[in-house]
């Protein structure tokens, strides 16, 4: 079967010469007389390739290793929720949190496990259809928490705040897609499964000047111990930080981030054009524009019917994944870093006919 154009928010699409070396790399890697998946992570091969992922997750965003150190993790940006708290929530502090979707609401809710928590802008009284307006942060915050891009309402943030006390970002779905001043943040993190590689590796990017201030902590919980151990104190998931990798080679071969980042722009205008002039059929979740993501672009019709129809000849012509998320409903169409523009041409087009046809 050829290769469709598959919109799914997470495990998401990946570049096709990313999957033929990964694939290569399966079978033997470089040269080794081995599988990749067999070989040990204190091998001299593996290491050169774990370092240079460390330092290419930072360079891509546009940051130095002077001043940021990466680490890979498990169990997804969902642990980071609770790690985030756990090595820089203070006694006698709180962690002060933007609400702009389901997941800043998990990460309020997870944080509240650990401390105190003071929520300092919610979209929640607009079904978090804009972005938050961010509030003032109370003196008792140790840092502030927000997330980029809210993946299931389709929100995103052009910029980001630049904060007296260290800015925590939840990068899971726009990493490496969108430029803006990263250096804002002290502290990153990302579940690669939607924009930066495969699932099983959470990328985590922390100050080094943060990093000498966080809370002693047993070893796998600590950010201070797995920088320290280089993000080896453990078998580290080697097969996606391998492919995280090759995701940087080939963002870099694009052009770059920035370049990455244009077109990204363009992918999502023409499917936010099409919507906007298919109008009443089709509507945009997110009205305003400017708060418009580039990553999750949301949208309803007119009717449950016309949605159901919509999604089934979406289907029947190669395009997958278009349901919205289960608990928000409608359609959302994901459109990563790897996702071609050929295959928003094709949604924005079947929009346009299927609103004169039901016009
Ligand atoms: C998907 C997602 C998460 C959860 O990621 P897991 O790796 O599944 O834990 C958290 N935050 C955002 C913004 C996401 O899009």
């Amino acid at each position: 079967m050829g290769r469709i154009f598959n919109f799914s928010a997470g495990p998401a699409i990946l570049p096709e010469p990313v999957l033929a070396q990964a694939s290569d790399a399966v079978r033997e890697f470089a040269g080794s007389g081995m599988s990749l998946l067999e070989m040990s992570h204190r091998d001299k091969r593996y290491d050169a390739i774990h370092e240079q992922v460390r330092a290419g997750v930072v360079e891509t965003l546009g940051l130095s290793t002077s001043e940021y150190d990466c680490l890979f993790m498990g169990g997804g940006a969902s642990t980071q929720f609770s790690l985030v708290p756990m090595n820089i929530l203070t006694p006698g502090h709180s962690g002060a949190y933007v609400d702009g979707g389901e997941w800043g609401a998990k990460a309020i809710e997870t944080a509240r496990f650990h401390g105190d928590v003071d929520v300092i802008g919610s979209s929640k009284a607009d079904n978090h259809s804009r972005l938050p307006v961010i509030g003032d942060v109370p003196s008792r915050a140790a840092y502030v928490h927000l997330t980029t891009n809210n993946t299931i309402e389709g929100t995103q943030m052009s910029n980001v705040p630049s904060m007296s006390i260290p800015l925590v970002g939840d990068l899971s779905s726009d990493i490496f897609g969108r430029v803006r001043e990263h250096a804002n943040f002290d502290l990153m993190y990302a579940g690669a499964q939607k924009n930066a590689g495969p699932a099983g590796v959470t990328l985590v990017v922390i100050r080094k000047s943060l990093l000498a201030q966080c809370n002693t902590l047993a070893p796998m919980f600590s950010y201070k111990v797995q920088a320290d151990k280089h993000s080896v104190y453990n078998t580290p998931p080697v097969f996606p930080i391998y492919v995280v990798g090759l995701v940087l080679e080939w963002i870099a071969a694009e052009g770059g981030m920035a370049a990455v980042a244009t077109r990204n722009e363009r992918k999502a205008a023409l499917i936010y054009n099409a919507i906007d002039n298919a109008a009443p059929i089709f509507s945009a979740a997110v009205p305003d524009t400017a708060d418009r993501s580039w990553m999750n672009i949301t949208f309803r019709l007119a009717s449950k019917e016309l949605e159901a129809e919509f999604l089934a000849e979406a289907k029947a012509n190669g395009m997958d994944g278009l349901p919205g998320h289960r608990n928000v409903g409608g359609c959302r169409a994901s459109i990563y870093n790897a996702f071609p523009e050929a295959g928003c041409k094709a949604l924005a087009d079947l929009i346009s006919d299927f609103a004169v046809r039901k016009g």
